[in-house]
């Protein structure tokens, strides 16, 4: 499933409520009245190029994992079709980190011969009295499950910027390395 070229298909997966939409918003430009570059591709499918280390990337962001009309087939497919992975949770919400755990096993068995690029992102960092899951936690996590870690808070836009540059910076680094 790969997108050929500099255009990456990267899919948000997540228990519901922990930020995935927030994240695609701020990747969409929705708060962001000058650079109006993103291609909204359908309601949750947004495309827009960025420059990372002097290099364009095009990312094409799926925000389909709660997408319950569409029913279960939906989450078979999206752990089909990503070139890389955003596994997000809440820090103030330490069931949505064990979901993480189960996610990140479950997408390793969907594409067990595949090295995917995954970032896992402890999102709403903003929200420091309410934090359940430590960084220190989140981070031996990612050791763990052999992945990169961020904190985000999609409310005040504190890394989100950063997610985006570091997951094409992880597809590269595979890339780069074949
Ligand atoms: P999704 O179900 O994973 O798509 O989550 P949403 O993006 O719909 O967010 C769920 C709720 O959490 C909404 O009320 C958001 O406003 C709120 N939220 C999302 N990200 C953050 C964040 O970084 N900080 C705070 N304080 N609230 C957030
Ligand atoms: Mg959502």
């Amino acid at each position: 499933s790969e997108s050929g070229g500099n255009c990456y298909r990267v899919v948000l997966i997540g228990e519901q409520g922990v930020g995935k939409s927030s994240l695609a918003n701020i990747f969409a430009g929705v708060h962001d009245s000058i650079d109006s570059d993103c291609e909204v591709l359908g309601e949750d499918t947004y495309e827009r190029t960025l420059m990372v280390d002097g290099e364009s990337a095009t990312i094409i962001l799926l925000d389909m994992w709660d997408n319950k009309r569409e029913g279960e087939w939906i989450r078979d497919h999206c752990m089909q079709v990503g070139d890389a992975y955003l596994i997000v949770y809440s820090i103030t919400d330490r069931a949505s980190f064990e979901k993480a755990s189960e996610l990140r096993i479950q997408l390793r068995r969907a594409r067990q011969k595949e090295d995917i690029p995954i970032i896992l992102v402890g999102n709403k960092s903003d929200l420091v009295r309410c934090r359940e899951v430590s960084v220190a936690e989140g981070r031996a996590c990612a050791v763990v499950f052999d992945c990169k870690f961020i904190e985000t808070s999609a409310a005040v836009q504190h890394n989100v910027k950063e997610l985006f540059e570091g997951i094409v910076r992880q597809v590269r680094l595979r890339r780069d390395s074949k």
